[in-house]
């Protein structure tokens, strides 16, 4: 029996949201050393310059580059906008994909759900009076993602045999946090969607993977801008005593959770574990 991992055996179809710079570009660079060569990426984020950036460095090797990779600008809010998402599948993702796949087949597909915001970190639970900002919060993290998710599967990947989700979840889902309630409430809510989704669909495999305290520019603007002073002492903390992670480190474990494909479907796998 071949000791290669499932999701390098076949050329895949590999879907990153917020894959324009921190964990996303990270985890895109990272998925592209161990993907089958002719796998294609679809990276998506609001910054189509950024994007530019990551498919330039993950084509600078030709031997090892994938064999294709598509930039799609993609705001997730607008995802719950039925116009929109029409506009997105019909208009780019399929006429995009089927392009670059040909007649190739493509047993192996991976959606990585990672782009994510924090909401307002100065503000408290009952602070939160603002319905418009409130809407806007889950509209990116979770709304639009349960429709893009559903909308990849039924539109892109229904016949696909070996399909992998990866929702970028957080230590901020199975534990409290001051003054990230939104972002709390949002990450224990993307967690359980993807479990019901596991136990529902036994043939995707799903993982909700909390990456730890990572060195990026959220991670920076929390630091400097959360009212809560024990905290944010804390974070300085992680700082000073060198303990925030590196994308890279990151990215690699959750290459390696993968690959190994032991876990179970619907789980909530942490960095440390
Ligand atoms: P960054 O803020 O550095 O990056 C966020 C990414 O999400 C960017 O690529 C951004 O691209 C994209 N994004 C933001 N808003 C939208 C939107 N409306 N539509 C589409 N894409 C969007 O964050 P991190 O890299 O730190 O975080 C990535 C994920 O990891 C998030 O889900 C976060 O919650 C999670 N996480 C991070 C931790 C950390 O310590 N850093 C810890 C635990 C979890 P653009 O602006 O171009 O749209």
């Amino acid at each position: 029996m071949s000791a290669e991992p499932l999701i390098s055996k076949c050329p895949s179809v590999c879907i990153v949201t917020g894959a324009s710079r921190g964990l996303g570009r990270a985890f895109t660079l990272a998925l592209a050393k161990i993907l089958h060569k002719d796998s294609i990426f679809v990276l998506m984020a609001r910054s189509v310059n950024l994007l530019q950036e990551v498919k330039n460095e993950l084509i600078k090797d030709v031997s090892k580059s994938p064999s294709h990779v598509i930039i799609v600008e993609f705001d997730q809010k607008k995802v719950v906008g039925k116009e929109f998402v029409e506009n997105l599948f019909t208009q780019i993702l399929q006429p995009q994909l089927s392009s670059a796949m040909g007649t190739a087949d493509y047993d192996t597909c991976l959606i990585l759900h990672n782009a994510g915001t924090l909401g307002d970190p100065k503000k408290k639970a009952v602070e939160l009076t603002d319905v418009e900002e409130i809407k806007n919060y889950f509209n990116i993290n979770l709304n639009g993602l349960i429709v893009f998710n559903a909308m990849c599967l039924r539109e892109l990947f229904a016949n696909t045999k070996n399909r992998f989700l990866v929702n970028i979840s957080s230590l901020a889902g199975i534990q409290a946090f001051k003054c990230l309630s939104s972002y709390c409430t949002g990450k224990a809510a993307r967690d359980m969607f993807f479990k019901v989704l596991a136990i529902e669909e036994p043939s995707i495999r799903v993982l909700n993977y909390a990456p730890g305290p990572v060195d990026t520019d959220m991670q920076t603007y929390l630091r400097e801008n959360i009212s809560d002073a024990e905290s944010k002492e804390k974070m300085k903390e992680l700082v000073e005593q060198g303990n925030l992670l590196k994308a890279e480190d990151s990215a690699q474990k959750l290459v390696e959770i993968l690959c190994r494909n032991t876990f179970t479907s619907g789980d909530h796998v942490d960095y440390f574990d």
